[in-house]
């Protein structure tokens, strides 16, 4: 167990990008070959729109994953020593590893090495512990990744037959259409 939560630190930078990456790869497949079909079928204005609203969802993608990565969810480290004092008088726990109370609802994560407050989880994924000063960011970037997940998934479903060229007269032609048609 060690030895696994020492080499995580190690492995979160790759799972970062590659989280990244499949959400940069969905923006370049609506881009590259979603958009010009809106263009084409639907007009400049609808695929402005489309493009705005993919924009404005991949912005708050990014803006709260940053900062879920970015923001310290908040440790014991952080409590100024007489707010630690004072509540030993109350019924904090004591972190062995730390050496320090632990408030309630905090934990010792393993990983990061220290009383996480409020901790929910680490995640991987963002490369920090979800806890008290980054939760709102990764709530709001799951969120804004089920929307967009859900957005692109639509818009692809409508755009099928002609992604995939099913509107050819060629398909009528050879006397079949694939099942789904
Ligand atoms: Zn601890
Ligand atoms: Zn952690």
């Amino acid at each position: 167990m060690e030895v696994a939560d020492r080499s995580v630190p190690y492995l979160e930078p790759l799972l970062v990008a590659l989280a990244v990456g499949l959400i940069l790869l969905d923006v370049y497949t609506f881009f590259q070959y979603v958009v010009p079909q809106m263009i084409f079928h639907s007009g400049r204005m609808v695929a402005g729109a489309h493009s705005c609203l993919a924009l404005w969802l991949l912005f708050n993608v990014f803006w709260n994953q940053a900062h879920c990565t970015l923001t310290s969810p908040g440790n014991t480290l952080e409590v100024h020593e007489q707010a630690l004092q004072l509540a030993m008088n109350f019924d904090w726990r004591w972190c062995r590893k730390c050496n320090r109370p632990k408030p309630p609802l905090s934990h010792h994560c393993s990983i990061c090495r220290r009383c996480v407050l409020k901790m929910d989880h680490h995640c991987v994924w963002m490369a920090n512990c979800v806890g008290f000063y980054n939760y709102r960011y990764f709530v709001l970037f799951l969120f804004y990744m089920w929307v967009g997940a859900a957005y692109s998934a639509a818009v692809y479903w409508l755009h099928v037959p002609w992604l995939l060229r099913l509107d050819d007269p060629a398909w009528e032609a050879r006397g079949f259409l694939p099942f789904f048609m």
